[in-house]
């Protein structure tokens, strides 16, 4: 199963072409018993990937409001220790942030080598918000593609595993969800005002999300679309892209393990022969 998109480098996209809630072919029970499993095998590759302390992995997560960023996060990172995971949100900038090029509060927390950290919201908001509010002029924004595509690379050729997805949801399917955060006491703290008047520049969001998907999913940095009116499938597919993308290096992060294990091993018995 590959219900993600990954978007090819160059390609032109219309987010008009991507059904947010697609035909699966799968039950509800059966997309939970497969999630268990991926959710265990992505714990698992952690464990590997802070142990062997050889690469970082950045998870970018972008979407219109009520898409489920704090959901997918919840869910994808069931099984995996906390104390090798961090997240990082980013929300309207400071006075401190401002007066710095934009990726200055990006870069101070990019994951070190055997950590896994997710964006909540991410550098893209400066080709996002920024743009469709003109927050700054085009000649600002327009050099910022580049800029991102520089820096990803710049992290990626210091062994970062970077993975970007965009969670899809239809504006019906938004209605519905800040509509049913009002009845639920639960979700309530969540409504804000801002949310319905954004609501109203959708339009204007998705040829920024299509800019931004189109010149910036890269070789070392691609970006996926998940169909996202369903959750569950929206959590089975991220999942899926996270354990592909991390399998291939499980060989590699545990050899460098025994190799590890066989030195300590080594420094032991000399210590206790020269007793
Ligand atoms: P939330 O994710 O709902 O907590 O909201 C965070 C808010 O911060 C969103 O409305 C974002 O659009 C906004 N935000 C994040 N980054 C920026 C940025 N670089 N410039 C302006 N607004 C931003
Ligand atoms: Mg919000």
């Amino acid at each position: 199963m590959q219900p993600a998109k990954k978007i090819k480098p160059g390609k032109k996209v219309k987010l008009s072409h991507y059904d947010p809630e697609p035909d699966t072919g799968l039950s509800k029970e059966e997309a939970a018993e497969r999630m268990k499993e991926l959710s265990q095998e992505v714990g698992d590759l952690q464990e590997s990937l802070y142990a062997a302390g050889q690469n970082s992995v950045l998870i970018v997560l972008q979407g219109m409001d009520t898409s489920g960023k704090d959901g997918t996060i919840r869910n994808v990172m069931s099984e995996v220790n906390p104390q090798g995971c961090r997240i990082e949100s980013f929300k309207v900038p400071t006075e401190q942030e401002l007066a710095h090029d934009f990726l200055w509060r990006v870069h101070r927390v990019v994951p070190p080598r055997g950590m896994i950290t997710i964006f909540n919201r991410s550098h893209y908001e400066d080709v996002l918000v920024v743009r469709v509010h003109e927050l700054a002029p085009e000649e600002v924004w327009q050099k910022r593609y580049e800029q991102i595509n520089h820096f990803e690379k710049l992290l990626a050729d210091n062994n970062t595993i970077i993975m970007k997805f965009y969670l899809h949801i239809s504006r019906d399917e938004q209605e519905e969800r800040l509509l049913e955060r009002e009845q639920e006491a639960e979700k309530a703290w969540k409504l804000s005002v801002g949310d319905w008047e954004e609501r109203e520049y959708w339009n204007d969001y998705m040829r920024a999300y299509e800019e931004a998907l189109s010149r910036c999913s890269t070789d070392y940095a691609p970006w996926y679309i998940i169909p996202a009116n369903k959750k569950w499938y929206r959590n089975l597919a991220v999942a899926e892209v996270i354990a592909q993308s991390l399998r291939p290096y499980r060989k590699r992060w545990e050899g460098s393990l025994s190799k590890l294990a066989a030195e300590k091993l080594a420094e032991l018995e000399a210590m206790r022969n020269a007793k």
